[in-house]
């Protein structure tokens, strides 16, 4: 059965010393997670063996990484590897975030490429896929997530993309404030697991967790969460406030 996840995304945020308060705050704050509920925090590379040491003994509840290199290991200045990151107890990696495409020019092949090094390594990639807001204009996101869905994922076997979790994010949507109405979202999520379907089989599919990502919030979160194919979100702005992201999680189905 998929899981329902509250993913919270740091992104560049926080000194050390914030991102202590911020997860002991959180820690403090009551919330309960079942076996199909799960808590994830992407924060800042040099934040992770603090985050983790943190969430150690906890159940269902992990830290991530925002980011992976594509190459194993070796002469890769400023990279980090999926294999540094295991070595301190990583095993969930966000893969191919709108910024990440959009500032670091990371494409389609490219994300295939960190997608399989995560999964040859039993970690859990975090997709993200999501189309900008001209696509949207011109209602043509189906076509622009298949795409994505397509190049980055569609050569797994079926047993490996069952260990993918996808972000359905719409970039107009991202720190804007602007959120997509829970019915949006669970149109293009109805069609991104429809898709894979397609590709693979029902039972493939819905084993398959699917976020909504952009401008979720304490709010919003129950609402958009109820949607069939909305399984939790990949949350940036809210995560940062700890009784705002705790209710998020609390809002998990
Ligand atoms: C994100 O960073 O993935 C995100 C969805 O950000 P925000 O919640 O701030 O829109």
């Amino acid at each position: 059965m998929r899981k329902q996840i509250a993913a919270a995304n740091w992104k560049m945020n926080l000194t050390y010393q914030q991102a202590e308060k911020l997860i002991d705050d959180l820690l403090a704050l009551p919330h309960q997670l079942n076996d199909n509920q799960q808590a994830i925090f992407a924060v800042p590379f040099p934040y992770l063996q603090m985050v983790a040491n943190r969430l150690a003994g906890k159940q269902n509840v992990f830290v991530a990484a925002q980011n992976c290199s594509n190459k194993k290991s070796g002469a890769y200045t400023g990279e980090t590897s999926l294999e540094i990151l295991q070595s301190i107890g990583v095993n969930h990696v966000v893969i191919g975030h709108s910024e990440r495409r959009e500032y670091f020019n990371e494409n389609n092949q490219l994300l295939a490429e960190k997608v399989d090094i995560c999964l040859s390594n039993n970690a859990t990639p975090i997709f993200c896929c999501g189309e900008p807001l001209s696509v949207r204009e011109a209602n043509e996101q189906d076509a622009f997530v298949a795409k994505q869905l397509q190049e980055s994922l569609y050569h797994l076997s079926a047993e490996d993309i069952q260990k993918v979790v996808i972000a359905y994010e719409p970039i107009w949507a991202i720190g804007t404030g602007k959120t997509a109405t829970s019915q949006q979202a669970q149109d293009i999520q109805a069609f991104i697991r429809k898709q894979i379907a397609t590709q693979y089989n029902d039972a493939v599919a819905n084993n398959i967790s699917i976020l909504y990502g952009g401008s979720v919030k304490a709010s919003n979160a129950k609402e958009i969460f109820s949607q069939a194919d909305v399984d939790g979100g990949l949350v940036g702005g809210a995560s940062l406030i700890a009784e705002e992201f705790n209710t998020i999680i609390n809002s998990l189905k």
